[in-house]
């Protein structure tokens, strides 16, 4: 069984297996100033370029990896998942520019590749795959959670002859459905894919709370992953303030956290 643990201010980390090395950074620890105080990992908020680099060499130093074997995705909050190889280091490691274009979901079979992305609200999707030495990353907000970036995954790893009940996921800090409120336009894409069990709470005419985690959890378990193989931290970004940036809460005005996972050599 796997599980969430915060031992440390600047990170939450996914206990997959001893195989697995999987964060979730919070806001602390890095030298970017308000409001991107101060762990902003993204290159595309406005931030200091120089700051931004400092924090990922900070991150990656926490890993005990080098930041020339992170690899990070574009992420346009579509359904598409990829193949990293060793080819693609240091990709979207020291600009955006150079990021796997395209991909909302990251998968690798090579131990010295760090799959990374920015998160502030969205769902971080991290997965394992231990009979087949393969780690992942999905970025799932509404869209890509509607769209089925994690049905993608599941696809993807199909394809390779990989039985979806040897998968592991673990769905990180993200907005809860305590503070995501949508409206009926949103609310009814779910309803179109998910029918009468999309989690949406009815708050008010045309408004709903939705529920990212359990959308994503349940689309997981239809494409035949365990429910015990799937763990929510339910930790929400909009709720601590002190600990996570929220693109909700700070009005699109905050910095992003970073997801990553690779495995241990
Ligand atoms: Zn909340």
């Amino acid at each position: 069984m796997t599980q969430w643990v915060h031992t440390d201010a600047r990170f939450v980390s996914w206990e997959a297996t001893a195989d697995v090395h999987a964060i979730f950074t919070t806001r602390q620890g890095g030298v970017s100033a308000s409001p991107f105080d101060t762990l902003n990992l993204s290159f595309n908020v406005m931030d200091l370029p120089t700051d931004v680099t400092q924090n990922r060499y900070r991150v990656m130093e926490m890993m005990g990896r080098n930041i020339f074997q992170l690899v990070m995705a574009e992420q346009v909050h579509q359904n598409k998942v990829g193949w990293a190889s060793d080819i693609d280091a240091s990709k979207g490691a020291l600009t955006s520019a150079d990021a796997l274009s395209g991909l909302d979901g990251l998968l690798t079979r090579h131990s010295d590749i760090v799959l990374g992305m920015g998160f502030a609200d969205c769902v971080p999707i991290f997965l394992s795959v231990p009979s087949h030495n393969i780690v992942g990353l999905l970025h799932a907000g509404w869209r890509g959670t509607v769209k089925g970036v994690q049905l993608a995954a599941v696809e993807q790893l199909k394809e390779q002859g990989i039985d979806p009940r040897e998968i592991e996921i673990g769905i990180g800090p993200s907005i809860g459905p305590c503070c995501y409120e949508v409206d009926g336009k949103v609310a009814n894409q779910f309803f179109q894919v998910m029918g009468n069990k999309a989690p949406l709470t009815p708050h008010g005419e045309g408004h709903y709370f939705l529920d990212l985690w359990e959308a994503n959890r349940r689309q997981l378990v239809l494409a035949g992953v365990p429910e015990t193989h799937i763990d929510i931290s339910h930790l929400c970004t909009a709720c601590h303030e002190d600990q996570f940036f929220s693109y909700r809460r700070d009005q699109g005005k905050c910095g992003r956290m970073g997801g990553f996972i690779c495995m241990n050599r």
